[in-house]
C-alpha cells in the first residue's frame, strides 16, 4: 500500500486551497438566540455550495436535509464504512463579516502585520515558528478566519477530489457529513444518524499538525435562580432580602482555584458564565467541567453545598438550581473502538509527523455523536488561534491531515489492521 507523506500533493493535486478561500468568505456565524436549524442563513448558502461541489466530485447522492446537514457517499471496498465530518458554522466570539483571507506563500518567519494593529509573531506563537516555509492563510485583522472548521471541510473535499482524480486508490466506503451549529453545541442534535450508516467517524476539526483528540471534558451546566424579598428600600430594615447581594456572595464563595483562569491540563473547573437580574430576583448560568464523571459530579455537588449553606444562613431567600448534563467525555466510548486510536496514530506517523494525543478542554460534536453510538474522535486541521483575528492555518499542515486520512483508508483495507466486525 502507498503511504502518503508528502503534504504538497494537497496543493498540487487538489484545488482545496481555493475552495478554502471561497468558503471563508461566506459568513456562517452561528446564532445561539435562534432555535431553528441551521441557526443562521449563511450556513445554508455554504451548504448549498457544498452539495454542488460534492456532486461535481462524483458523489451524486449529495443532499441537504431540512435541518441544514449536508450528506453524501463515496462507495468503496472493504469491511467498514467510515464517516468524515466537519462543521460549517464559525464561532460568534468574533466577527466573520466580509472575511478577506490573505495567503502567505513560503512563510519567511517574520512577524505578519495585519490591519487594526493585529500582529502574528513567531516570538510569541510557537506554532507559527514551526511553519517557516509553509503556505499560511490568515484573515486581514478585522475578522476571524473561519479555518475552524472550513479547513476541515476543505481537507475532506481535497480527499474526495484526489480520489476522483486517482480512481486507482482503494478506500473504504465513505460517508460525508457537514454539520451546522457546532459552535453553539448543537451539531449532534439533528445529525442524521439513522441514515448515516457509518461504523465510526472522524471529525476533522482539531488544531495543530499531529494532534489527535480521543478525550473531551465531561460537561454539565447549572442554572441558578435567587428570589429575595422586595420592599421599598426606605422601609427595608430587617425585611428586604436582596437577591443580587446574595448572588454576589454565592459567586465569591466558589473556590477561585477551581476556575478556568486557574486550571489547565486535566483539572476541572466551575465557571460562572453570566448573571442577570435585580434586587428582587436574579439568575446565574454556570458551566462545570472535568475529565471524569465523578470529578464533574463532585464539582456540581460543591456548588449545591454552597447554595445550601446560603439557604441555611438566609431561609427567606428562595433558591432554585437546575443541573443539566451537556456532553460526555468521549473517552468513555473509545475503549470499544481501540482500533481507531491505534490506526489514527499510525496514519499520522506514516504521514511523516509525530502524533500528539491531547485531551480537549472543551467539547466536540464527536462527544455527543459517540454517546449516540457513532464513535467519533477528532483529527487536526492545522488551524491555530481559533475564534479571533489572529486565527491562521498552515495549508502545508492541512496537507498532513489529508495524508493522514489517505493513510487511514489503507489501514482499514489491510486485513491485519481490519476493524473488528460490527466496529
Ligand atoms: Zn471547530
Amino acid at each position: 500500500m502507498t503511504e502518503y507523506s508528502n503534504p504538497d500533493i494537497f496543493q498540487s493535486d487538489t484545488s482545496a486551497l481555493s475552495r478554502l478561500l471561497n468558503y471563508v468568505q461566506i459568513e456562517t456565524t452561528s446564532n445561539s438566540e435562534n432555535t431553528s436549524s441551521p441557526s443562521s442563513p449563511g450556513q445554508l448558502t455554504l451548504a448549498t455550495l457544498l452539495v454542488e461541489e460534492l456532486k461535481s466530485l462524483g458523489l451524486m447522492d449529495a443532499a441537504l436535509d431540512i435541518n441544514g446537514y449536508v450528506t453524501a457517499t463515496r462507495p468503496g471496498i472493504g469491511p467498514v464504512t467510515m464517516g468524515l465530518i466537519a462543521h460549517m458554522d464559525t464561532s460568534d466570539a468574533y466577527s466573520a463579516k466580509n472575511v478577506q483571507p490573505v495567503v502567505h506563500i513560503a512563510y519567511d518567519g517574520q512577524p505578519i502585520c495585519l490591519k487594526n494593529g493585529v500582529m502574528l509573531s513567531p516570538e510569541d506563537d510557537a506554532s507559527l515558528k514551526k511553519c517557516i516555509g509553509h503556505t499560511i492563510v490568515t484573515a486581514d485583522g478585522t475578522t476571524l478566519l473561519g479555518a475552524d472548521d472550513k479547513a476541515g471541510i476543505a481537507i475532506i473535499m481535497g480527499v474526495l477530489e484526489y480520489l476522483q482524480r486517482h480512481p486507482e486508490v482503494p478506500h473504504p466506503t465513505l460517508r460525508i457529513c457537514f454539520t451546522p451549529d457546532e459552535e453553539i453545541g448543537r451539531g449532534a442534535d439533528r445529525f442524521p444518524l439513522d441514515t448515516f450508516g457509518a461504523d465510526f467517524a472522524i471529525t476533522v476539526d482539531g488544531t495543530f499538525a499531529g494532534e489527535l483528540n480521543f478525550e473531551t471534558f465531561e460537561a454539565y451546566s447549572m442554572d441558578i435562580d435567587f428570589t429575595g424579598v422586595s420592599v421599598h428600600p426606605g422601609t427595608a430594615k430587617n425585611v428586604m432580602v436582596n437577591a443580587l447581594r446574595h448572588m454576589g456572595a454565592f459567586l465569591c464563595s466558589l473556590p477561585a482555584e477551581k476556575s478556568p483562569e486557574c486550571t489547565d491540563h486535566r483539572d476541572g473547573f466551575i465557571h460562572p458564565v453570566s448573571v442577570k437580574g435585580d434586587a428582587a430576583q436574579c439568575h446565574a448560568h454556570l458551566i462545570v467541567r472535568d475529565f471524569t464523571e465523578e470529578g464533574a459530579k463532585r464539582l456540581c455537588a460543591l456548588v449545591e453545598q454552597k447554595l445550601n449553606d446560603l439557604k441555611q444562613a438566609e431561609p427567606r431567600l428562595v433558591v432554585r438550581a437546575d443541573t443539566e448534563f451537556n456532553y460526555p467525555n468521549m473517552m468513555r466510548f473509545m475503549a470499544s473502538h481501540a482500533h481507531l486510536v491505534t490506526n489514527l496514530k499510525q496514519a499520522v506517523q506514516q504521514a511523516g509527523i509525530s502524533p500528539s494525543v491531547v485531551a480537549i478542554r472543551g467539547g466536540t460534536d464527536g462527544a455527543n455523536l459517540s454517546r449516540k453510538g457513532l464513535v467519533t474522535p477528532n483529527l487536526f486541521t492545522g488551524a491555530v488561534n481559533l475564534h479571533g483575528p489572529k486565527e491562521w492555518v498552515s495549508v502545508t499542515n492541512m496537507g498532513y491531515s489529508f495524508c493522514t486520512i489517505l493513510n487511514l483508508f489503507a489501514l482499514y483495507l489491510d486485513p491485519p489492521s481490519r476493524a473488528p466486525s460490527g466496529a
